[in-house]
């Protein structure tokens, strides 16, 4: 199993590099997907989070209310703190769970993780870091994803910056132009993945980053 990370900020345009890369061979393990399904009703972090929090955290039809969850840690960091004590060791653990089952397989494996920045990038073969400029993005989550404007720029503005995103990259998609200069991109991503020698596949499989428990 070879193991790269795939990161940018909201709105660069991961996803939608991440679907390419599949289309190209690679299985996909994407961080994002693992919260929402431990976020599911019953699940782990969902349990762990309503004991904490109560079931004001939970919406009428028995889901998680994120708008309510948001307002709790918006702007108290010790219930911030709390929140990623919940959910990141649970997601590291299901990341290492996932990486476990495709180990003994020569298989390319995209681990795509918004907050490599912050949880750290130890343990991968690569990095791949999707850019774009930000007011771009802004436009692309207004357009494709139903955000205000305000909001975009807001959520923009809390994550790590672009320089510290590139500063980590192996390879750097530029996802300034269109879908087909994207696609373009994504092949000559691809190609440089292909090039990277196959690790063995005895390697112990160990959590990537190591700093994604830190609260
Ligand atoms: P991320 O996963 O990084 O948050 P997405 O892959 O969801 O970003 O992309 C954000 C939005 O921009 C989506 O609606 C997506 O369809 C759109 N998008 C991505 N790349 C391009 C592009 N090159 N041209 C136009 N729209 C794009």
């Amino acid at each position: 199993m070879l193991e790269i990370g795939l990161t940018g900020g909201i709105g660069s345009g991961k996803s939608t590099v991440a679907l390419l890369l599949v289309q190209q061979g690679a299985e996909l393990v994407d961080a994002d997907a693992l919260v929402h399904e431990l976020q599911a009703p019953g699940a782990p972090v969902f349990l762990a989070m309503v004991e904490r929090w109560g079931p004001r955290i939970v919406g009428g039809d028995g889901t998680l209310d994120r708008g309510a969850v948001a307002d709790i840690v918006f702007s108290d960091s010790d219930e911030l703190r709390a929140l990623n004590g919940i959910v990141h060791p649970a997601v590291s653990a299901e990341m290492t769970r996932r990486r476990e089952a495709l180990a003994a397989t020569d298989a390319t494996v995209i681990l795509e993780i918004p907050l490599l920045v912050e949880s750290g990038h130890e343990g991968l073969h690569g990095v791949v870091v999707v850019d774009v400029d930000p007011e771009v993005a802004v436009e692309r989550l207004m357009a494709g994803r139903g955000f205000e404007e305000q909001d975009a720029h807001d959520r923009i503005g809390s994550q790590a910056s672009r320089g510290e995103r590139l500063a980590l990259a192996d390879v750097v998609i530029d996802n300034n132009g269109s879908l087909s200069d994207l696609s373009d991109e994504v092949d000559r991503c691809w190609t440089w993945i292909e090039s990277l020698p196959r690790p063995p596949l005895d390697r112990e499989i160990r959590p990537i980053g190591g700093r994604a428990g830190r609260g």
